[in-house]
């Protein structure tokens, strides 16, 4: 993986030309230069020239940074900050400790006995039955109130698993499916939903047990040790004849492409053979003849909101919305601004509160314009980023991932003929 001083003549690319700050989300709360890209990488360059040392204060600022990549789009001159401010991170990490609320998240992620216990704490909690009375109390409770009722919703299992009799002949493809960590331990409906729709189009799916976290937090803290270990093991299990390996969270795909810049020799043939294996299952679908019922139908107003690490990593936004606009009943309302970035990104939300919430804020807006009452999107992040900014501005929308609403046709056509 590349040292910061391995970027030293991308960084002296940057022109200074301020057109960063236009898109910005950081920039557009705080107006601060030392929080847009152009001032971070003055900061840095004087690290590079040993002007300047990773101090306590350059490590907040190195932490103000939701790692959206809109500058790099924007950027004339080319300048990598997102992959810039990662490595700076990482060198930073050896003099300043990570942030302790990164590195708890981090330690419970990494770690599959705590994410086996975090999946039986919620089943627990969810067999007591008291979400729905949580849930009415929660409006009396204020902040604290309005996080019980984020959490609730993060748990519900909107598609229960069903087998479903394939439409179609079966497939010779050998589809190995990364479900994430969310989708294995928190809230399966993710899971179930990418599960059936495979199943009912003919494809037979290998979920192999042991994937771990994908690392992406991990990475995006600048713990890089954390992340070869769990990028090494997620490697390691899958069958070398496998065809396709399909993710749904925008996250973990961008995981399983950081892969490759973290290995050299042998490993990175190995790491690139893997990465050229990886798909989207929205690009999936989209280059599938996949079955759509006619009988059934999804009466909602939807809109998409395009997370970072699936638009601007990946490179994936209409393939999302085509699948939407082929659902029987659904009305598709595009909103403002829907590739910017939500405020929530993966731990930014929790250690920066205040500005991740002015940039949830004008999201929210954005969606409240568009009169939707379900939001559309494909990362576990953005999702409880999303359901915050609803919730506090007691917004009442939905928010699914569009290969739930696809599941959920086929649940409804399969009743339908019982
Ligand atoms: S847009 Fe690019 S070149 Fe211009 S100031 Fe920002 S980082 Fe530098
Ligand atoms: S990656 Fe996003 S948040 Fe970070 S400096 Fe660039 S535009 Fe700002």
């Amino acid at each position: 993986v590349k040292k910061l001083k391995e970027y030293s003549e991308n960084i002296y690319k940057c022109t200074k030309c301020g057109l960063c700050q236009s898109v910005c989300p950081i920039f557009e709360e705080t107006n601060l230069e030392h929080h847009v890209s152009r001032g971070k990488l003055t900061l840095l360059n004087g690290i590079i020239n040993e002007e300047l040392t990773f101090s306590k204060k350059i490590s907040k600022y190195l932490d103000l940074c939701t790692g959206c990549r809109a500058c790099f789009d924007f950027c004339p001159s080319g300048v990598l900050t997102e992959e810039i401010i990662t490595s700076a991170r990482y060198e930073n990490s050896m003099i300043n400790e990570i942030n302790l609320i990164k590195r708890i998240i981090i330690s419970i992620f990494k770690s599959k006995t705590k994410m086996e216990l975090l999946n039986f704490g919620i089943d627990i909690y969810k067999k007591t039955g008291i979400i729905q009375p949580v849930n009415e109390i929660s409006g009396f409770m204020g902040g604290v109130g309005n996080i019980a009722k984020v959490f609730n919703l993060q748990i519900i299992e909107n598609i229960k698993y069903t087998r479903l009799n394939p439409v179609k002949t079966l497939s010779k493809l050998n589809l190995v499916y990364f479900p994430g960590c969310i989708s294995s331990y928190v809230n399966k409906s993710v899971k179930n939903a990418v599960l059936m729709v495979l199943e009912k189009n003919g494809f037979i799916v290998n979920v192999p047990e042991g994937f771990v976290c994908c690392g992406t937090i991990a990475r995006s803290a600048g713990d890089f040790n954390t992340f070869i270990e769990l990028a090494e093991k997620n490697i390691s299990l899958i069958p070398e004849n496998t065809d396709f390996i399909i993710t749904e969270c925008a996250s973990c795909g961008s995981g399983w492409d950081f892969y490759l810049e973290f290995y050299e020799g042998k490993h990175q043939v190995k790491a690139k053979k893997l990465a050229d294996k990886l798909v989207n299952i929205y690009e999936f679908i989209d280059k599938t003849n996949i079955y759509i019922p006619e009988t059934s139908e999804f009466k909602r107003k939807v809109t998409y909101h395009d997370p970072c690490h699936l638009s601007r990593f990946q490179k994936i936004t209409q393939e999302p919305r085509n699948l939407l606009m082929k659902i029987p009943g659904l009305n598709y309302i595009e909103m403002k601004d829907a590739s910017k970035c939500c405020g929530a990104a993966g731990t930014f939300c929790l250690v920066n509160p205040e500005i991740s919430m002015g940039i949830t804020d004008k999201k929210i807006q954005n969606i409240i314009n568009t009169s939707a009452d379900t939001v559309a999107t494909a990362c576990s992040s953005c999702k409880i980023g999303l359901s915050f900014g609803l919730i506090s501005k007691k917004v009442d929308a939905a928010i699914l991932s569009p290969i739930e609403i696809l599941a959920e046709l086929y649940l409804q056509e399969a009743s339908n003929r019982l």
